[in-house]
């Protein structure tokens, strides 16, 4: 299959969804200068499934989730070796446009970062202009509502959308990133701890987003929360860096192994609160 980046752009911005898509990290190392980070993590994060990332602070959870869509590229002195398919295709291949793999990966913050004085109708379509998509005026006000709708959000923006994004509450705000991010129509959806700054409700909504998402898009989360790790994720895999050691996988499986019969003590511990 040919690699050309222009061949793998949305070509229809208001029809489905790119099929459902893998994404498969082999043997990825990572260091921030001479300071390895990350130690041979290799995984396969399946398509239709939401894979939940856990493990303690500076395991290099929000590292690997960079390199999945090559956002690490953009930390100076960042560097690594391994490999990252998107349904065996190399994401990392020199004829690829980095603009191609953050559309087809896109990515969602711990903190909603919505662009703030834009409105929200222009916040959702930010991504085409960035990915170069020119759609009419009909199917991007088509675009808007779907991506909106996808994410939670219509019914409560629908009558303000020329409002700015930074006015919406801090869970409105980050429901309207996850619409932003689904109008490039991406393939995987990552989300860096996308509830932690978020109160219990809106943690609900966006819950109830991923578990209707994933129908259409392959998700991976980093979580700190156990039981939402529980309540969203297919699989998970548990990172440590113990005693200075760079960040590994120590186990990973089906979400309900991993909580109820894992290998490892450790991960027994972790997703037990032990830790
Ligand atoms: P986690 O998300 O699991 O908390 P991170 O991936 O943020 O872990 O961090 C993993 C390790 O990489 C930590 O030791 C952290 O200090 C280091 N690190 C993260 N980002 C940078 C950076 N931009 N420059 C240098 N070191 C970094
Ligand atoms: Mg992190």
């Amino acid at each position: 299959m040919s690699l050309d980046s222009t061949s793998l752009m949305p070509t229809a911005p208001t029809g489905p969804y790119g099929s459902l898509a893998a994404l498969e990290a082999r043997s990825i190392s990572a260091w921030f200068g001479q300071h390895k980070v990350l130690d041979r993590v290799s995984l396969t994060m399946a398509a239709g499934e939401v894979t939940a990332l856990i493990g303690p602070s500076g395991c290099g959870k929000s590292t690997f989730l960079r390199i999945l869509n090559r956002m690490h590229e953009l930390i100076p002195g960042a560097s690594l070796a391994g490999e990252v398919l998107l349904d065996d295709q190399d994401l990392y291949a020199p004829v690829r446009r980095i603009t191609d793999a953050r559309r087809q990966v896109g990515m969602v913050f711990q903190k909603p970062n919505p662009f703030p004085t834009m409105s929200i109708y222009d916040n959702v379509v930010a991504g085409l202009r960035l990915t170069g998509t020119r759609i009419g005026r009909d199917a991007r006000d088509a675009l808007v509502e779907e991506c909106l709708a996808k994410a939670g959000l219509w019914k409560e923006v629908r009558d303000r959308l020329r409002s700015p994004g930074g006015a919406l509450s801090g869970g409105q705000q980050q429901r309207l990133c996850i619409a932003r991010s689904l109008a490039v129509r991406p393939r995987v959806l990552l989300m860096d701890e996308p509830c932690s700054a978020l109160d219990p409700t809106s943690t609900r909504r966006i819950e109830e987003t991923i578990a209707e998402l994933v129908a259409e898009v392959t998700i991976v989360i980093v979580t700190h929360n156990m039981q939402q790790a529980a309540r969203v994720s297919n699989q998970c895999a548990f990172f440590l860096a113990e005693h200075g050691t760079p960040g590994a996988i120590v186990e990973h499986g089906p979400t309900e192994v991993m909580f109820d019969s894992p290998q490892d003590s450790r991960t027994y511990d972790y997703v037990h609160g032990r830790f």
